[in-house]
Parts: structure tokens; sequence; C-alpha cells
């Protein structure tokens, strides 16, 4: 089974070819033009997504050494994400499935940051069911139960912001560029963690709340610049080291939480924030503090691509699980509403 997936849900135009549970290729294109903003802006990605997408898929074919008349179906990201942005992808699978007259497969973008992790890759286990799935993103923090590929519950999740938005916001503060997390990661491995203590967030059971820490992280840095203009450039390694070490500490005492309500100590992280050198290491660690048995993707499956798209593509077209010509974009596309 050759199945072609296209992911466009943000700012990343992505697309790959998987043979049955294989990544054959996995082409990303990073849109740039969000840097000089601070931020991602809608219109301007969906604009990207147009330009970029041919070429992309043209790629990913070639690389994968595949003509598009041997592809068994069409995956693709209908949601959650920008709506500009989905649309693009979505029209397009829509449009090369019905042309080539084979199945089109719709994806849910946060189940394939969960199922990423069944992608076949030489020197990496697959976690066994049920796992705990926790997933930290630009725009998602989850604690996820996995009973089985299509049967997932969701424990707990944040109340505001994402945990990549803590990330970048806290950044954009420090005056570092968009997208900001993948920075701090690299400053804070310079700095102490315990040079700065910020306050954790107090919310019920396996919720999160990360408003609150970005605005004591913006109120320290307003009043040590006030004190010496200098400060931010002086100190920015323990800064970005105390912050990166607040999150994680809250990732880890939720994780924690979730093993203890649910016996279950299989534990796999997915989404852009697990390319985080902290939490990846602070995982590595719980398995011999805990006794867990944990899961980290390979760098190239944790931010936005396709081939997490089409892993899930590959396991609906087993089961058989197809999408009609009529279905659209879902700007917010809860997990497990999916399609089953
Ligand atoms: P969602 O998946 O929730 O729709 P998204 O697709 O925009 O959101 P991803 O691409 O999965 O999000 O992740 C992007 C986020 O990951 C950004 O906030 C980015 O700063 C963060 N990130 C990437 N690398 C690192 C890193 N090494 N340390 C911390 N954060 C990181
Ligand atoms: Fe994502």
């Amino acid at each position: 089974i050759y199945i072609l997936a296209i992911e466009s849900s943000c700012d990343d135009t992505s697309a790959a070819v998987l043979h049955n549970n294989k990544r054959l290729s996995n082409v990303v294109a990073t849109q740039k033009i969000h840097e000089e903003y601070g931020g991602v802006v809608p219109e301007l990605a969906s604009r990207a997504h147009q330009q970029n997408i041919v070429p992309v898929v043209h790629q990913a074919l070639a690389k994968a050494n595949i003509d598009k008349k041997q592809l068994s179906a069409i995956a693709f990201t209908r949601g959650p994400g920008l709506m500009g942005s989905l649309l693009v992808g979505t029209s397009f699978a829509k449009s090369l499935a019905l042309g080539l007259n084979i199945p089109l497969i719709e994806v849910n973008h946060m189940q394939a940051h969960i199922l990423a992790h069944f992608i076949e890759e030489e020197n990496t286990k697959k976690p066994a069911f049920p796992f705990l799935a926790m997933t930290i993103s630009g725009g998602h923090t989850q604690i996820v139960l996995v009973r089985d590929y299509f049967d997932m519950e969701i424990l707990g999740q944040t109340l505001d912001d994402a945990v990549g938005e803590a990330f970048d916001k806290s950044a954009k503060i420090l005056g570092l560029p968009y997208p900001g997390g993948p920075l701090i990661d690299k400053y804070a491995q310079l700095g102490n963690p315990k040079a700065f203590p910020f306050p954790k967030p107090k919310v019920g059971e396996l919720d999160f709340s990360f408003s609150g820490l970005k605005t004591s992280i913006l109120y320290f840095c307003q009043k040590k610049v006030k004190e010496n203009p200098n400060f931010l450039v002086e100190n920015r390694d323990d800064i970005c080291a105390s912050i990166q070490y607040t999150i994680i500490d809250i990732l880890m005492s939720k994780l924690k939480k979730a093993v203890k309500q649910t016996g279950v100590k299989r534990i796999a992280i997915g989404g852009g924030v697990s390319a985080n050198s902290g939490i990846r290491k602070a995982l590595v660690d719980a398995e011999q503090r805990y006794g867990w048995e944990t899961f980290i993707p390979k760098f190239e499956y944790c931010t936005d691509n396709a081939a997490m798209i089409g892993i899930v593509g590959y396991l609906k077209y087993k089961k058989k699980l197809f999408s009609n010509q009529d279905i659209s974009a879902k700007a917010r596309y809860v997990l497990t509403d999916s399609e089953k």
C-alpha cells in the first residue's frame, strides 16, 4: 500500500509517501515569512501553502521514486488548524484523489502527532496499548489515554495557552525571534535552571495552565530591566534555563499524576515541544527513576510533518476508513471526534 499524505494545518507545507508503515519520503517546506511578524499570519500562510503544495508533492513523489499512478490512497489533515491553511491541503487532496480515482482519507492532526510513534524506524520501539500520550505542541497540551489506534480519551489539557505558546511567548519577551521554543532550548543548555524560580500554576488534576507563567515571566523581566537595562542580555542563558526547568517540572508532575491515576507506565510524547532536549532528558531519567517505559519520536516526527499523517492514513486504509468527496476542513477538530 502506497499512501501520499498532505499536511497544511499551520505554517509548514508537507507531503510524504509511505509504503505500508515505512516512510519513503517526508518533505517539509517551512514558511520563513512569519519570522518578521513574530508569529504566524494566517492570510500569508494560506498563500504560501498554495505556492508550495505542488512542488512539495512532486518532491515527495520523486524522493520516494514513486509514480502517482502507483498510489493506493491520499491522506490529508482535515483539522485542527488554521482554516485557510487547511483548505489548501484539503482541496488539493480531494482533487488528486478524484483525478486518480483512489480513496481519500481524512486525518486528525492531533491523532497524527500521537500515532507518529507507529512509523516503522530502525532502532525505535513502538508503544504497546494502552499507553499515555502527552501531546505538547504549538496549539495543544494534552494527556491522552490511548487504548488502541482509534480509541483515545483525553484525560487532561490546557485551560489557556499551549506549552509551545509558553515557550514562544517567553522567547518574545526576551527579544528572541519566532518561533522561540528551539532558541530557549539552545540557551537553556548553557544556563543555570535554578537561577530564577518561577511560580508553578495551581490547576486541578491533569489540566494545565500556562498563561500565568507567561505573565510572571513578563513582570519579572520588566522589573529587572528597570533596575538594569542590560539584564536580559546579561542573563539570557540563566533565564532560558529557568523557564525551561519550570515548564518541564510542570509537565513531569502532571505525567506522574496521570500514571498514578491510570496505572499505565508507558509514556509517549508527541508534538513540536517533544523536540525539546530538557523534556527528552527528563523522560529518559524517568525510566530509571520511576520504572516507566518511555517513547520519544525522532526529531523529524515531532514538529509538523506529513509522514505522521501518512501513518494514520495507512492505519485507516487497512480498516477501509475512507472519506467522501463532500468532506470539508475543520478548524476546531477534537481528537475524540475523529471519524473511525
Ligand atoms: P498543533 O499541533 O497543536 O496544531 P503546531 O502544529 O503549530 O500546533 P507543532 O509544529 O507541533 O505545533 O509545534 C510547534 C511548537 O513547538 C512551537 O511552539 C515551537 O516553539 C515548539 N518547539 C519546537 N522545538 C522546540 C524545542 N526544542 N523546545 C521547545 N519548544 C520547541
Ligand atoms: Fe502540530
